[in-house]
């Protein structure tokens, strides 16, 4: 059994990776498992530069084999946007508000409001590297899953943009489509399976 260290606070995107991996006897711990605190800054200008940086730190500060993941979502219609902004979309032309799913949504809708169904087209993207416990980055890759924005939520799975993003094929949201759906065919399932081989081969 390999036990890796997956670099993120956020719960959900942790149980997803976490049910990516766990088929491969490969434990996945969190940054919640540890009372020790480092917080990486994630300043750089794409999803792949954060990852990197993500993986290197915490890999070195934990002393651990770690994946560091960044991933969001691009508009075209917004020029890429929010992409490396998506969690906090709604805080950067107001930086009094806590930007949450919800205000980042209804700011994305607002965004488009002018734009027609056809122009709604938009990808989410995932980037990951896995760095060994020296911090140097041993794999990387980046992935997408394309979609359309609707005009309004729909679903409750999920969480981000997930009511708001439609696959076309399934003519359904990442929010109303069953879980299982998602785990086989969103942007970050198809970046960890990339990751796989070197994870087992280590
Ligand atoms: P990160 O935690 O810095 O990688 O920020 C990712 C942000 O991108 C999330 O807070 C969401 O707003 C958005 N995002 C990334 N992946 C997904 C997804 O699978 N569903 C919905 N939103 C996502």
């Amino acid at each position: 059994m390999t036990t890796i260290l997956l670099g993120t606070n956020n719960r959900k995107k942790g149980i997803e990776l976490l049910e990516l991996l766990s088929p491969y006897k490969i434990d996945v711990l969190t940054l919640a498992d540890f009372d020790r605190k480092l917080d990486v800054i994630e300043d750089g200008q794409s999803f792949i530069e954060n990852a990197r940086k993500k993986a290197a730190e915490y890999a070195r500060f934990f002393n651990m084999i770690t994946i560091g993941e960044d991933s969001g979502l691009c508009v075209d219609a917004l020029n890429g946007s929010p992409g490396v902004y998506s969690a906090r979309f709604a805080s950067i032309d107001n930086n009094n508000i806590n930007a949450s799913d919800e205000l980042n949504n209804k700011l994305l809708l607002t965004k488009l409001s002018n734009i027609t169904k056809e122009k709604r087209t938009a990808s989410y993207t995932c980037a990951a590297a896995i760095a060994d416990q020296t911090g140097k980055i041993i794999g990387e890759t980046e992935q997408y899953c394309k979609g359309e924005i609707l005009f309004e939520p729909a679903g409750n799975e999920g969480f981000g943009y997930d009511p708001l993003f439609e696959i076309i094929e399934y003519h359904k949201t990442f929010g109303s489509l069953s879980p299982a759906v998602k785990k086989a065919i969103s942007h970050r399932a198809r970046t960890i399976r990339k990751l796989i081989p070197i994870i087992t081969n280590l």
